[in-house]
């Protein structure tokens, strides 16, 4: 599987700015078996049938980057672990819980920010400088679609790349914010144990009993990343320009989702409306299965790039 990432590279012209799929990134990859050549046949022809391909990626394309998934089976971090993904209402709400989130997030930072897309991505942005993606809508939040020069892109639960005040609703750069909280914690160090999809890491309640968390330097606002957590909803103005960007399409593909939330699910019930054919490639069922023409269970990685090389 290590032969589309050369030929991806070379394509690019790009040096070491890609991860290839090897022993370590593959470790949240979920098992699957290779992809039938009849199933890409298939897969081969409903991509060529549609003119205007509007996508929506989800985790399932960012483990070849060893950013872990929630709900994979055996890889996933519910199957692993007991840690949970914070609840909108509780940051806002509790400021002990913002320590908590922040201090986690600022230790998993480095990591989670030098992650590079694979692929899987770069084959996307491929398909979109050959006219082939009209719309790619992503639930990722780790920023590597844009990384990879993705621009007809939609990122649906924000990016963990801005920070926003959630009393003025300023916008600024996570990296500003990293410098401010080592700045304010000087020597304070933590183990980082795993990283999760929206940067998260695990520590106990001592050791982030001391951490220092800053406000917005423009009000004195709490600061949030610029993403959906869980129990929030995705602002209305966003989920009418992806119908919008969707009513223009003739196709719909998602690639490593398995549609759980809603958010993302509900344009597969608004494709199944316009009669737009769907296509599903991820490993594991999906809530959307129900609704697809074609369904694969196969890694991103090694379909995507088989389907239409760049
Ligand atoms: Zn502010």
């Amino acid at each position: 599987m290590r032969q589309p990432c050369r030929l991806a590279l070379r394509t690019l012209g790009l040096r070491r700015t890609h991860s290839c799929p090897n022993a370590s990134t593959l470790d949240f990859v979920p098992a699957s078996s290779p992809i039938s050549s009849l199933a890409l046949e298939r897969m081969q022809d409903f991509i060529s049938r549609s003119k205007r391909l509007f996508m929506i990626t989800g985790a399932g394309l960012s483990t070849e980057s060893g950013i872990p998934d929630y709900r994979s089976e055996g890889v996933g971090l519910y199957a692993r672990t007991d840690r949970r993904p914070i609840q909108h209402a509780e940051f806002v709400r509790s400021a002990s819980a913002r320590k908590r989130y922040w201090a986690r997030n600022y230790v998993g930072w480095p990591q989670f920010s030098s992650r590079l897309p694979n692929v899987a991505h770069l084959t996307l942005s491929g398909w979109e400088a050959q006219g082939k993606l009209h719309w790619l809508v992503t639930q990722n939040v780790d920023a590597l679609h844009s990384k990879a020069g993705q621009r007809r892109l939609t990122e649906l639960h924000g990016c963990a790349h801005r920070v926003v005040c959630l009393g003025c609703g300023a916008l600024s750069p996570r990296q500003a914010l990293q410098t401010r909280l080592g700045a304010l914690n000087p020597g304070w160090a933590a183990e980082a144990g795993g990283v999760a999809p929206d940067g998260d890491v695990f520590l106990t309640d001592e050791q982030v009993q001391h951490f220092r968390v800053p406000s917005c330097e423009a009000c004195g606002g709490t600061l949030k990343p610029d993403v959906t957590f869980f129990g929030d909803t995705v602002h209305r103005d966003t989920v009418g320009f992806i119908h919008e960007r969707l009513a223009e399409s003739d196709g719909v593909l998602v690639a490593g989702s398995s549609l759980q939330v809603y958010s993302g699910y509900r344009f597969l019930l608004a494709a199944r409306e316009r009669e737009i054919p769907v296509a599903i490639l991820n490993i594991g069922a999906t809530r959307a299965d129900h609704l697809a023409a074609l369904r694969v269970n196969a890694r991103c990685g090694e379909v995507l790039p088989a389907i239409l090389p760049l």
